[in-house]
């Protein structure tokens, strides 16, 4: 009854990495227990998870083809889009988000579309447009922009109003670092930069005033939701963004967090179920309302 934060299922976003194909369920070589899932085993895994009282994913999509622009990005029939229609016509009552990127589908692997070694923001900033709009036409209730573009989350709260979707929310990866711990991400993903890095357009691990005014631009743009990434490394990062804005907050335990737990625990150097209960309650406890993490189901499960 003393006890200060609650961990409760509802606060779980699970995160899905969805293909092409049918039937496929393709293991994740860094991050044991996650999958590549075409559509239908994405149904059967969002399904699962709503059963064990996680009532939110987040679809990220690997396109078959990808090319300089990113193009499958806002294409109606690639694995996101199809994968939302999907789960709103198979799993009532799951609330279904989308990553808005191009990494995923750009054949570099960057974040949006380059000239030369440069990113141009602007320009990246019309693909995004495109592509969440496409989720929504799809019939995504949150689309998620993850691709740290300035002005990116004015553009699409524009573009959705201005195309009869005013009730859909923008979840903005607001304070998103430049982390080593997205190493496994890329795996699942297959979207490593073939040349360069995201220093350009993600944050320094060493600023907090900086992450601070993104998220301040971002509310100021339409965000709903406001996002620290990576979770433990920046548990400060998430107290000060929750005491300053008191806007809904989510922290994602990204790839590599979740790979360490795994790993140490493959060796039996630490105590998984453990470890993993105090991760995530020191997620909360820190200010987040909500977490993505790959742990959704198992933690779920275990409360
Ligand atoms: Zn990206």
């Amino acid at each position: 009854m003393v006890r200060e934060t609650r961990l409760t299922p509802d606060c779980f976003i699970y995160p899905l990495f969805v293909v092409e194909g049918e039937g496929v369920r393709r293991p994740v070589g860094s991050m044991p227990g996650v999958f590549n899932l075409s559509v239908d085993e994405a149904v059967n895994e969002a399904r699962a998870a709503k059963a064990d009282g996680v009532p939110a994913v987040i679809l990220f999509g690997i396109p078959a083809a990808k090319d300089p622009m990113g193009s499958a990005a806002a294409d109606s029939e690639a694995p996101v889009q199809a994968a939302v229609r999907a789960l709103k016509r198979e799993v009532p009552g799951l609330l279904v988000m989308t990553d808005v990127c191009l990494c995923e589908y750009t054949s570099h692997g960057h974040c949006g579309i380059v000239d030369g070694e440069e990113i141009l923001n602007d320009v990246t900033v019309e693909h995004l447009v495109q592509a969440a709009l496409s989720h929504a036409v799809a019939g995504a209730d949150f689309v998620a922009p993850s691709d740290m573009m300035d002005g990116r989350v004015g553009a699409i709260r524009t573009a959705l109003d201005e195309h009869g979707f005013q009730q859909i929310g923008i979840v903005s990866y607001a304070a998103k670092y430049c982390s080593g711990f997205y190493g496994p991400f890329r795996e699942a993903a297959d979207s490593t930069p073939q040349f360069g890095d995201r220093r350009s357009h993600q944050m320094d691990p060493a600023n907090v005033a900086e992450a601070l005014r993104e998220v301040e631009i971002d509310i100021a743009e339409g965000a709903d939701i406001v996002m620290v990434k990576p979770a433990v490394p920046y548990l400060d990062v998430l107290t000060r963004v929750k005491e300053r804005f008191g806007q809904p907050t989510a922290a994602y335990h990204v790839s590599g967090e979740y790979a360490m737990i795994k790993a140490a625990a493959e060796r039996g150097w630490i105590d998984e179920a453990r470890v993993m209960m105090e991760t995530l309650i020191s997620i909360r406890r820190a200010g987040a309302d909500m977490i993505l993490t790959y742990y959704a189901r198992e933690a779920a499960r275990a409360l």
